[in-house]
């Protein structure tokens, strides 16, 4: 109760006093500007444009990088369909081998690849290095070992890929993304054009430089750059066969509606209001880093972030107790250091979206609480949020922040539970907290949502499918439901 009532700062201050421990950055090259990856080459864009990309922890510009437009997407998506020809005719066992390289050179740059990631978005370093890189390589391992086994991933019916795939992927985990999309697209027999977010390009553009250092033959791998209009260009050019999306539900509604009955294969993956559900019974302690976990992870710049905390009544205040007190000891700051727990917000842009949500919340009469931490004067940072006395009508409790904002509700009864839960127009995932197995798998059967997280949540692996039910989209990545959605079954 003491700490209650004094929550966290001062003494996670007292006892969490770190020296920096600041990543180097010697090793990185960024160049003063980038051109597109077209054709197994670095080419200058049509547009004769770039734009900036800048560091949001900082607000310095890294680099300028090209913008593409229509012209500059036509000339990749040709680029991809001549590739296509050879690429889909390559033995699986030879695709294989080019994608198991991949892989391996993501894993000799990983320190690299690291840097450059959290310098762009803003991501601690630990996260990039300990998640973000070598789960990106770990998708390039697991479907290279799929791509000469296709009949056996598919019995009794013939696979074949579906083209050229048009892939659009968000700000968020950028490499991540792209491996989600890359390696099931290639081990298929597909070539790709992708598109990555306008704030975070560089890490697709290090990957067209490890494309070029695997040998991969000419084409099977194109990046343009650009921001929304690159996008839609790239999802609706007649050339393309598949679009896989990620990115928020208004964007993916309306590349619903460009691709509607043009016989383009489409999967989304869309943004997600995730329940994390602790019942009396859970083991608190535990539970408190699941919930750190499920929404200051990458500072709540997560589809599937557990941004809903969903609390038994009778627990409430000791784990309110507990969680203010965790609060107290996350260290935000430089993303480069390696004890920083929360980084930088992606952009100025998202940034002031998260400010409108919080504000709202508070107009609407929640109780907002932040543990008091030294913000850095330049770059883009908000502090860890709690809000109490949420409505489930508040938009904060409807409408995805994409920030280190936790809305807080109660429930009495496990039924009570679930109606809250699913009461939302999202369905990606869900968390649930408990020392009882029945009681677990009576939730999971109950929840609309496409991955349910007992005891733990934030656990992604290759082989695991994930995606969404509802306004959270449609179609899985991962496992072996991921190489389905890159080919054709006769
Ligand atoms: P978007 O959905 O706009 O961006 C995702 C990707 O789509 C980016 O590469 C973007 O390019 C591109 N894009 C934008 N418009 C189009 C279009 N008309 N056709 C094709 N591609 C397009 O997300 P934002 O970055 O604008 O973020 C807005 C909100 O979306 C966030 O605040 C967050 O709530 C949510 N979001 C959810 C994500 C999720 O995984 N669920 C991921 C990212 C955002 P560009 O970057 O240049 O805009």
């Amino acid at each position: 109760m003491a700490i209650a009532k004094r929550p966290s700062t001062e003494m996670g201050q007292r006892l969490f006093e770190y020296a920096a421990a600041p990543e180097a950055t010697d090793h990185l090259k960024i160049a003063d500007s980038y051109a597109l990856f077209v054709g197994g080459r670095f080419v200058e864009p049509h547009s004769r444009r770039r734009f900036a990309t800048v560091n949001p922890a900082t607000e310095e510009t890294l680099s300028e990088v090209a913008e593409a437009d229509e012209t500059d997407v036509d000339r990749a998506v040709t680029a991809a369909a001549d590739a296509f020809r050879s690429w889909s005719r390559l033995s699986g066992a030879k695709r294989a081998r080019y994608i198991f390289r991949l892989s391996r050179l993501m894993q000799e740059r990983a320190r690299e690849l690291a840097v450059l990631e959290t310098m762009d978005g803003g991501k601690p370093i630990k996260e990039s290095r300990d998640v973000d890189v070598p789960l990106a390589a770990a998708h390039f391992f697991y479907y290279a070992g799929w791509a000469d086994k296709l009949e056996w991933a598919f019995p009794n019916r013939r696979p074949r890929p579906l083209g050229v795939a048009a892939q659009v992927i968000p700000w968020n985990f950028p490499l991540l993304m792209l491996a989600w999309k890359i390696a099931p697209a290639l081990a298929a027999g597909n070539t790709v054009v992708l598109k990555p977010a306008e704030t975070t390009p560089l890490s697709a553009l290090a990957f067209a430089d490890i494309c070029q250092q695997a040998d991969l033959p000419p084409g099977v791998v194109n990046i343009v750059t650009g921001a929304g209009s690159t996008g839609a260009a790239v999802v609706g050019h007649p050339g393309v066969g598949k679009v896989a999306f990620t990115g928020s539900t208004e964007v993916g509604k309306q590349i619903q509606r460009a691709t509607a009955g043009s016989g383009k294969h489409l999967t989304l993956e869309l943004g997600g209001k995730a329940a994390n559900i602790v019942f009396e019974d859970a083991p608190l302690d535990q539970a408190i880093e699941g919930i750190v976990n499920g929404i200051y992870f990458n500072q709540g710049h997560v589809c599937c972030a557990g941004s809903r905390l969903l609390v038994q009544e009778s627990i409430v205040e000791p784990l309110l107790a507990k969680l203010k007190s965790r609060l107290g000891t996350l260290r935000v700051g430089d993303p480069l250091d390696k004890n920083t727990d929360v980084g930088a917000i992606n952009s100025r842009a998202q940034l002031e979206k998260i400010e409108g949500l919080v504000n709202s919340g508070i107009e609407e009469g929640a109780e907002i609480y932040q543990p008091e931490c030294r913000l850095p004067e330049r770059g883009y940072w908000f502090r860890p949020t709690i809000f109490t006395n949420v409505a489930q009508s508040y938009r904060i409790a409807r409408e995805e922040i994409f920030g280190p904002v936790l809305s807080v509700l109660t429930f009495r009864t496990p039924d009570e539970a679930v109606e809250k839960a699913n009461n939302t127009p999202y369905g990606l995932s869900a968390g649930v907290w408990t020392d009882k197995g029945s009681r677990i798998l009576w939730l999971v059967e109950r929840m609309r949502a496409g991955v349910v997280w007992a005891n733990t949540f934030n656990r992604f692996d290759p082989t695991s499918p994930f995606g969404g039910y509802k306004e959270s989209g449609f179609g899985r990545e991962g496992g072996l439901h991921g190489l389905a959605a890159y080919v054709e079954l006769s």
